[in-house]
């Protein structure tokens, strides 16, 4: 089963309205398509819908950074996946700084996973362990959990829309920066695709994509991506350069040449 690769582009709280859409015009400009690799970007909140306008999505997707899992309500606050259908094609769930930040626990990240399924979305599923964890030897014990909580209730069909992003928590810029070994991301990669043939089976684990975050750049992406089974890139601070992240995306194309 081919997999295309994937490279996104997490922007986080960085860029206003106009400010996301000079970013995209001048990534759009420099990025040449392959057909081979999915380029995606995922811009502030407010920031997505006039994106969605300017954006041909043939060329580059949206990605939404978050959403809130009911569909409608009094949610002072939030914004529901059903709002965001038709605008974001992915959706970025569990993310670290979410976990961290915001609290957010394994039962909502699977509740968020539901939603965006039913609103066709497809998540991006970030799971990792941190720094303790990693020290205590309980790596793949976390992602494991995390895994399992998140995507356990799905059908096989809606596992095919499921990229999952491994991100040790130590190895994220605004975390601790630590550079993750590429041996270290391959015994990562492999047990989440072991996760998921004990829960669905071996032809849904090598469907499904697994990419790599933490600390990506242009002058290690090549590194990570040349590790069999890594299927792209989650790229949050070197991201926010278009020109870097252009080459980010050309690496790719480099190493699938070689
Ligand atoms: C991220 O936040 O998803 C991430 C990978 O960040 P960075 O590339 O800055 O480590």
């Amino acid at each position: 089963m081919i997999r295309k690769k994937f490279i996104a582009a997490n922007l986080k709280m960085h860029f206003d309205v106009a400010e996301a859409s000079t970013y995209l015009h001048n990534l759009s400009k420099t990025l040449t398509s392959h057909r081979e690799i999915e380029v995606v970007i995922a811009p502030s909140l407010v920031a997505i819908q006039p994106l969605s306008r300017e954006i041909d999505v043939r060329k580059i997707k949206l990605a939404a950074q978050n959403a809130y899992f009911e569909d409608e309500g009094a949610y002072t606050g939030e914004v529901s996946f059903s709002m965001l259908k038709g605008i974001a094609s992915y959706v970025i769930i569990g993310h670290s700084e979410r976990r961290i930040y915001f609290h957010e626990e394994n039962d909502v990240i699977a509740k968020k996973v539901k939603a965006a399924l039913r609103n066709r979305m497809s998540p991006i599923l970030c799971v990792g362990e941190n720094i303790t964890e990693r020290r205590d030897g309980h790596a793949k014990r976390v992602i494991n959990d995390q895994i399992t909580s998140a995507l356990s209730h799905l059908t096989e069909e809606e596992m095919h829309n499921i990229v999952i992003a491994y991100e040790p928590v130590w190895a994220i810029s605004t975390f601790g920066n630590e550079q993750a070994m590429p041996d270290d991301v391959e015994k990562m990669i492999n047990e989440i695709r072991k996760q998921i043939t004990y829960l669905y089976g071996e032809k849904v684990a090598e469907s499904v994509r697994v990419i790599y975050g933490g600390s990506v750049k242009a002058d290690n992406v090549a590194s990570y991506l040349a590790i069999p089974g890594c299927d792209g890139a989650l790229v949050g601070g070197a991201s926010l350069n278009y020109l870097e992240f252009n080459k980010i995306v050309q690496s790719c194309f480099n190493v699938m040449q070689s």
